[in-house]
């Protein structure tokens, strides 16, 4: 979250589809001529404005990831939870096809790495889309073992080719031990060179990234890490 008194480029774009496609996901598509300025890679994200920062120059903005990008139209993808409930979930059940769309110059830390041979995409709902990106981008000839954890099947929805390319598990409890479990089973101890991504809600990811960090039984040499949002108590 961020306060605006930004001297920066602010990006505009259009609301050209809006479309709810899980029970805490809505899907919104961005036209927006801004986009041929950038040099797009896949992992990019954006600071997206809840307010007009013309007329609000302290308009509050979230962090958004692109799901896709298509450079011909300059049509973006963005898969917005509703799980956080926070400004960010009422500014994405408030907006219209055919609203007008401020954001920062998209750009990224948490970007398509192709230097490994293994890849361990580790994530919750709202890191579902970004990590669906990462995939798609990575070379055919990279090993990939995901791990997707949700509440209920309902919040699991598939990449925008409407294929379901990483494993998803639905747990009940949803707490850090039984997803480091999952990756004790799950995750291949003899891989070598592996990068990792590790994003989504700030108790489980970090709880994952510790876990992997400097762990012998994997030979991890790069983690991706970010908290993306922190459950409210
Ligand atoms: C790199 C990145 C990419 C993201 N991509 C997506 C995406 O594609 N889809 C999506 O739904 N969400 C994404 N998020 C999360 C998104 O930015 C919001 O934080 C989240 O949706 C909650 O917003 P809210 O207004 O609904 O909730 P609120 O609870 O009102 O959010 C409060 C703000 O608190 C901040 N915050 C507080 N504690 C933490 C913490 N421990 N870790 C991180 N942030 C904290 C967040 O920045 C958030 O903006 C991403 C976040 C980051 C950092």
């Amino acid at each position: 979250m961020s306060n605006q008194g930004t001297t920066s480029e602010i990006f505009t774009g259009i609301i050209l589809q809006k479309s709810r496609i899980a029970e805490h996901t809505i899907h919104i598509k961005i036209q927006s001529a801004d986009f041929s300025k950038i040099k797009y890679v896949a992992g990019f994200t954006t600071d997206v404005f809840l307010s007009n920062p013309y007329y609000n120059p302290h308009s509050v903005s979230r962090e958004y990831s692109f799901w896709n990008y298509e450079p011909v139209y300059n049509i973006a993808d963005l898969a917005i939870n509703t799980f956080s409930n926070g400004e960010g979930t009422d500014w994405v059940k408030g907006i219209q096809e055919g609203d007008t769309i401020f954001f920062k110059e998209p750009s990224g830390d948490l970007v398509i790495d192709q230097s490994g041979e293994n890849y361990f995409l580790i994530g919750d709902i709202t890191a579902l889309s970004h990590l669906y990106e990462i995939n798609r981008a990575l070379a055919v000839s990279k090993e990939v073992y995901s791990l997707i954890y949700a509440g209920s099947k309902e919040d699991v929805f598939p990449d925008i080719d409407h294929s379901f390319p990483l494993k998803y598990y639905i747990l009940s409890p949803m707490d850090s031990r039984s997803i480091l479990d999952l990756i004790n089973i799950h995750f291949p101890k003899d891989g070598k060179n592996t990068v990792a991504y590790v994003l989504g809600d700030s108790e489980n990811a970090t709880a994952i990234y510790k876990f992997l960090k400097d762990n012998p039984d994997f030979d991890i040499q790069r983690i991706y890490f970010k908290s993306f949002w922190k459950k409210k108590r």
